[in-house]
């Protein structure tokens, strides 16, 4: 960086918290980049300011209904505007060096395989992506030639204390959480808690719903089969542990021993910058740790009656096959079940660990087991339905 050739780089999801401090970085080192595309959702006046100011050939809006109001307000600066899922799939199918993956949920799906069909490298904040298609995902990048780069902060700090490493001497993953907004309240008040309380993080910055993914532990739940997919490791080599603070990201533990940990401010820009650098490092405008100041690092077991949603993660590598497609499907129907304040904060829970009972005996329900044949991306999107059906049912019924 820094007189090298410059890059060209698309952002998916460039208004949201992630796109925003990836952009943040970019637009610090106007020489090194040129930026190919930009892609956003409703939010028409962010993503136009931010087309402009890095100067993107174009941009994107997931909504339909949008296409006239991006276009108005970018009418007279050359850039190109189109609207629709599948025109975010094909700005990510545009020739880059390096793609940004920032948007949430499922949606994040066929535009990251069309960038990593492409080549390049992907940063991939997007874990939806690994957990309902990591096989498939993994699998393309390599006969691509694809890189992809995790930037989950948890992920980041792994993929950076195993470099030099073999991954053969590798014993176990510890993943760090925050223990989010309800780590501290008796367990009694948790099922009143409501979605404004839900949203607000101790330590991170973030979009509202892994914010409150974080509070419920479902974030951490994505992130154990998220490591499973990227690391290739067992799910019983996969550890989470309490860390309020959130400065060590994660530890890896080899087989002598040895625990490498990583150590870093709760700011994004850090994995977002390691995967915009690597493989070299580059200065970044975040927090040095001043340890002493700070004094001490504490950590504790998660306890299972306060994040019931931990566990199934767990259960689902055990079932294998589409399961992780089916658990992040009725996880982002009970998230919404719950922002409409139609189920409380802890159903959310209870309808995904009903909704995998239901799938579990389902034959209608394409590949399960670990050791089964590796789904397609029909299989994964047909168990991406039906998940969404039958959690759909549970919510319904649990309000009556
Ligand atoms: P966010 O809600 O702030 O932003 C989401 C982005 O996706 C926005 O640009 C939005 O316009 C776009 N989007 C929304 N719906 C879309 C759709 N249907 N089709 C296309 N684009 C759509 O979310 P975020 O917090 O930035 O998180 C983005 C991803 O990164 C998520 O997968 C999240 O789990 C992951 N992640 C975020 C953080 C963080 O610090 N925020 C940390 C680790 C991982
Ligand atoms: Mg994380």
């Amino acid at each position: 960086p820094g007189g090298g050739p410059v890059r060209r780089v698309t952002i998916l999801g460039a208004t949201g918290s992630v796109g925003q401090s990836t952009i943040d970085l970019i637009a610090r080192r106007p020489e090194d980049f040129a930026v190919e595309a930009v892609t956003g959702a409703g939010n028409l006046d962010l993503l136009a300011h931010d087309a402009r100011r890095l100067g993107a050939r174009l941009a994107v809006t997931a909504r339909e209904e949008c296409y006239a109001g991006l276009r108005d307000r970018l009418a007279g600066t050359g850039i190109e505007v189109a609207a629709g899922p599948s025109a975010v799939a094909e700005a990510a199918a545009r020739p880059a060096d390096w793609t940004m993956n920032a948007i949430v949920g499922a949606a994040g799906l066929l535009p990251g395989l069309e960038a990593i069909r492409r080549g390049g490298t992907l940063a991939l904040a997007n874990k939806e992506t690994l957990v309902a298609a990591g096989r498939l995902v993994m699998a393309t990048a390599e006969t691509a030639g694809a890189t992809i780069l995790p930037v989950d902060s948890e992920h980041s700090a792994v993929f950076q204390a195993l470099r030099g490493e073999d991954g053969r001497e590798v014993e176990r993953l510890i993943l760090t959480a925050s223990g989010g907004a309800f780590r501290d309240w008796s367990l009694d008040r948790l099922a009143d808690a409501t979605v404004e309380e839900a949203s607000s993080h101790p330590n991170w910055a973030m979009g509202q719903r892994i914010t409150i993914d974080s509070a419920s532990m479902f974030n951490k739940a994505l992130e154990v089969i998220e490591a499973h997919e990227l690391f290739g490791l067992p799910a019983s080599a996969i550890e989470v542990l309490i860390h309020p603070e959130s400065l060590v990201h994660a530890l890896v533990g080899f087989r002598d021993g040895a625990l490498m940990a990583h150590l870093g401010a709760p700011d994004m820009r850090h994995a977002i910058g390691y995967a915009l650098n690597h493989p070299t490092r580059a200065p970044l405008p975040v927090e040095r740790l001043d340890l002493a100041a700070i004094g001490r690092l504490t950590f504790r077991a998660p306890e299972p009656d306060r994040y019931p949603a931990l566990a199934l993660a767990w259960r689902v590598l055990e079932e294998g096959g589409v399961m992780g497609a089916a658990f992040n499907a009725a996880k982002e129907v009970a998230l919404d079940a719950f922002l409409a304040r139609s189920i409380r904060f802890t159903d959310m829970a209870s309808v995904v660990s009903r909704t995998l009972d239901r799938l579990s005996g389902d034959t209608t329900l394409p590949i399960l087991g670990p050791d089964s044949a590796m789904p397609g991306l029909e299989d994964v999107l047909e168990a991406d339905r039906i998940a969404r059906r039958r959690a759909a049912e549970v919510v319904e019924r649990m309000r009556e």
